[in-house]
């Protein structure tokens, strides 16, 4: 019942050109790559085997997508809104590199919001003096790029009367950075409802060509903005999820590739050979991918588990510790890290995880604005993420982009946490 603004910085903060040049260059491979993941069967069941057994929520998904396998897929139109983070690692000798953080292939929000912030911090900046400085920043339309790629499906599904429908959650904090893709839509005259997945439950059906109809209406591209956590999920839920899967509508993402974007593969991403085995014939891609990566360790039963634990538990600091799950605030980091993977190293249990290299960029001085606050000079790190669009008709890719970026930034005392945990704020690159 309480209307906040989304919290922010005070000033833009620096990025270095050439990192975030690079950022933007490798997007539309890993669109690529994405892409080529959620189509390879063997290579999901391959890299998730070890993770279902000891995962509930991943193990569901799966069931879900061999389910779909077996029935066949209706779906021919597939449509990909991904948005991969980065953090500028700061080298013994000063130099930054980028290193990927992680790939968000659903949900991945804050495109709309952040489609405004540029304006924000060009006007702090003209109030302090610095009119020079203002015109420097890039613009940014997220929001546009998003909107784009969901009305090309849209029009590739093929039917005018049909809808796009936002699946949200029962209780939306966010819904302001959604109107704004959103309004996109309705610009380019395409209807779109907002429904959750009760709704699907209660009034969702297929017809005989399993078309989606929800409350009488077709629905041409499912965009889930839910369903990434467990919690999103009731017994009534999972089957609203299997109903709008089996059908023909574009989903956004398909279940594939919500798989495609589980910390195991990105895990199994980084062996020596996967990459070129996804995207054969493509070195440059590849090595434009690859040239993005931290370290990432299986924690599978094993030697090679028993060893990277056996590391960490000894020198905690050098590494993060992430189970499958999304959203901020699960992972886990030092002390806490060497407990629990000093609990778990000897149970299946520690295959639900992956050990990554810790990133450690270079803090800078800035202000975060959040509402109740109170205004203080904060220590900060950013997260630079840059959102992806393609869309798949068949076998053809008919959009392949980069559709904008996205800067958080949070105080060093918080080793983890986005936007919607209450930890970063929108920022704006300030490029260097
Ligand atoms: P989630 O799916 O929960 O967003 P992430 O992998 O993005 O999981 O991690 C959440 C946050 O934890 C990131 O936004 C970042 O602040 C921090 N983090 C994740 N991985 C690393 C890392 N390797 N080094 C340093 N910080 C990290
Ligand atoms: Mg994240």
């Amino acid at each position: 019942q309480v209307v906040n603004y989304a919290p922010f910085t005070l000033l833009p903060s620096a990025v270095p050109r050439a990192l975030f040049e690079q950022a933007y260059a490798v997007q539309q491979d890993f669109n690529l790559l994405v892409d080529a993941i959620s189509q390879n069967k063997e290579f999901l069941e391959q890299t998730l085997a070890s993770t279902i057994k000891v995962d509930d929520f991943t193990a569901q998904l799966f069931r879900i997508y061999m389910q779909i396998l077996e029935e066949g897929l209706a779906q021919t139109v597939f449509l990909g809104i991904n948005r991969s983070d980065y953090m500028f690692d700061c080298g013994l000798d000063g130099t930054a590199a980028l290193r990927q953080i992680e790939i968000n292939t659903i949900a991945a929000s804050f495109g709309g919001l952040t489609s405004r912030t540029a304006d924000v911090h060009g006007l702090v900046l003209k109030v302090l003096g610095k009119t020079e400085e203002a015109s420097h920043l890039l613009p940014n339309n997220p929001a546009k790029g998003l909107a784009l790629g969901i009305a090309k499906a849209w029009e590739l599904y093929g039917s005018q009367r049909a809808v796009v429908m936002f699946l949200v959650e029962e209780i939306q904090r966010n819904i302001f950075d959604q109107r704004c893709v959103e309004n996109e839509l309705w610009n380019r005259n395409i209807r779109v409802v907002r429904k959750r997945f009760r709704d699907v439950f209660e009034q969702g059906s297929l017809d005989a060509s399993r078309r989606l109809f929800v409350d009488g209406q077709e629905v041409a591209v499912v965009y889930y903005r839910e369903g990434y956590v467990p919690q999103n999920y009731d017994q009534q839920n999972w089957e609203a999820r299997l109903l709008l899967e089996r059908s023909r509508a574009v989903k956004c993402p398909d279940i594939a590739t919500q798989l495609a974007g589980t910390k195991k593969v990105q895990q199994e991403l980084s062996r020596p050979g996967t990459l070129e085995k996804l995207l054969p014939g493509c070195p440059e891609a590849v090595a434009r991918i690859r040239a993005t990566f931290a370290g990432l360790y299986s924690l599978d039963e094993g030697e090679e588990g028993d060893r990277i634990a056996a590391t960490a538990i000894a020198d905690p600091d050098r590494f993060v510790l992430k189970p499958q799950r999304e959203g901020g605030g699960n992972n886990l980091y030092g002390e806490e890290l060497r407990q629990v993977l000093e609990k778990i190293k000897d149970s299946p249990e520690r295959t639900s995880y992956i050990l990554m290299d810790k990133i450690k960029p270079q803090p800078s001085l800035n202000y975060l604005l959040r509402a109740h606050s109170p205004l203080q000079v904060s220590e900060c790190i950013s997260e630079l993420g840059i959102f992806g669009v393609y869309v798949r008709q068949g076998q053809e890719l008919v959009l392949n982009q980069a559709a904008g970026h996205l800067l958080r930034t949070k105080a060093i005392e918080h080793a983890d946490g986005g936007v919607a945990a209450g930890v970063a704020v929108l920022d704006t690159p300030y490029l260097v």
